[in-house]
C-alpha cells in the first residue's frame, strides 16, 4: 500500500515548483515516482514524422519522486504525513497524522 494514490492532491516540496499543489495523474510504482498535474513541466521537441505531424514543442509533466511531494489531507486541508492502520472490518486505510482522520 502506498502513501500517495492517483487523484490525490499533493504539495511539491522541492525544486522549481516548490509550494505548488496539484492532482496526481499517474503513479510510476516501480520508480517511486508520480506525475502531478501542472507540476514540473518540461518541453519536448517532437520531430516531424510525415506530412500529418509537423515538428512541434510539446509541454508535459515530468515524473517527480514521491519523497518530494506531501499529501494534502482531504479532511483538514493541510500537507501531512500519512500513516496506515487497520479498521475494525480488517480494511487497511491511510490516515492523516495531523488530524488523525481516515483518508480512505
Ligand atoms: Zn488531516
Amino acid at each position: 500500500m502506498r502513501r500517495i494514490k492517483r487523484d490525490d492532491t499533493v504539495r511539491v516540496l522541492t525544486g522549481r515548483d516548490r509550494g505548488k499543489q496539484g492532482q496526481v495523474r499517474q503513479i510510476i510504482a516501480e520508480r517511486d515516482r508520480v506525475v502531478v498535474q501542472g507540476i514540473s513541466m518540461i518541453k519536448r521537441h517532437m520531430k516531424a514524422s510525415g506530412m500529418n505531424q509537423p515538428a512541434a514543442i510539446v509541454e508535459r509533466e515530468a515524473a517527480i519522486h514521491m519523497s518530494n511531494v506531501r499529501l494534502i489531507c482531504p479532511q483538514c486541508n493541510n500537507p501531512t504525513g500519512v500513516g496506515f492502520r487497520t479498521q475494525a472490518n480488517g480494511a487497511r486505510v491511510r490516515y492523516c497524522k495531523r488530524c488523525d482522520q481516515d483518508i480512505d
